[in-house]
């Protein structure tokens, strides 16, 4: 979907909510659902009080980090395009989206410049006291939306310690389940077939939302070509292998980036968002299955065996 008929969806979806809800006050109006900011530095207390309400108890979390983007996108990239995509799922479905979030894994990058690789002890404790935090205000919903691939065994490690001890909130993290028609769709647009980081689609993305940030000319100033270094090694997992592969911190070829490819992208991943934020506001079972998880934990010789 182009974003000129997603606009035009939103829009029409917040007219006929203006139509069937009868004439309001200025004041009611600003206390709309659509009409609270999505963005909780942008609250004020009282709308934040109301927000919680209206999201459900639900907060996204976009998670970036600060990396080498090849020689052409910035080192924010990540938390630039993933709190766009919370902003275009926030809009179909209301919830608060957390301030910018550069604190994760990226251990592998620190030999290029700008990294920021905090200890793994602050990655944790920070996004469990952010969690915790969070949890006091009110939000006993927390959805993680990963920006970074360094991130992905950290963020599921990170929900597996949920259980670690006894909590009144749960996390969520976005973890879309494959959809062949959007891969389909996505494919259709693709001219490269090595990607992942700061390639074709990253690049397309930063395009489509902040064309002034992506460099389309410098992208071939270095290789993001896979190089194979660990290639006689097999059936192993080891650190060194994105060093081993992409010692660059780069990914394909940022040159094929296109504004089509990055807008579909996009919107494609805010549907899904969308989707999960409506399901999580919706569910009651987590939060019931966790309490009634942590009381049996508290006296595992009484469970029933
Ligand atoms: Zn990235």
């Amino acid at each position: 979907m182009s974003i000129r008929k997603w606009r035009l969806s939103a829009l029409s979806t917040a007219l006929a909510v203006i139509v069937f809800s009868g004439p309001i006050s200025a004041q009611e109006a600003g206390k709309s659902a659509a009409g609270l900011p999505i963005f909780y530095e942008e609250l004020t207390t009282p709308e934040f009080v109301e927000a919680v309400i209206r999201s459900g108890s639900t907060c996204v979390i976009p998670l970036g980090i600060l990396e080498k983007h090849g020689p052409h996108l910035p080192l924010g990239t990540d938390l630039i395009d993933c709190r766009e995509v919370a902003r275009r799922a926030a809009e179909q479905e209301y919830t608060i989206i957390y301030p910018a979030y550069y604190v994760g894994q990226i251990f592998e990058a620190k030999h290029q410049p700008g990294t920021i690789a905090y200890s793994t002890g602050l990655m944790l404790d920070l996004l469990q006291a952010t969690c915790d935090e969070l949890a006091r205000n009110g939000i006993t919903k927390i959805i993680l939306l990963n920006g970074h691939g360094g991130n992905e065994s950290f963020l599921r490690f990170f929900c597996q310690v949920q259980l670690a001890s006894k909590k009144d909130y749960a996390v969520y993290l976005f973890d879309p389940s494959d959809d062949s028609s959007m891969e389909a769709a996505l494919k259709e647009l693709r001219k490269t077939t090595i990607d992942g980081h700061a390639g074709e689609e990253e690049t397309s993305v930063m395009l489509a939302h902040r064309p002034d940030l992506a460099h389309l000319d410098r992208a071939g100033q270095q290789s993001g070509e896979d190089q194979k270094r660990l290639a006689n090694l097999k059936h192993a997992y080891t650190g060194i292998w994105w060093y081993a592969s992409q010692p660059n911190h780069y990914r394909g070829d940022g040159s094929y980036g296109n504004k089509e490819l990055g807008e579909l992208a996009l919107n494609l991943e805010a549907k899904l968002l969308a989707e999960m934020i409506r399901s999580v506001k919706q569910d009651t079972v987590t939060l019931e299955l966790q309490k009634r998880f942590f009381e049996d934990a508290e006296k595992p010789l009484k469970t029933k065996q």
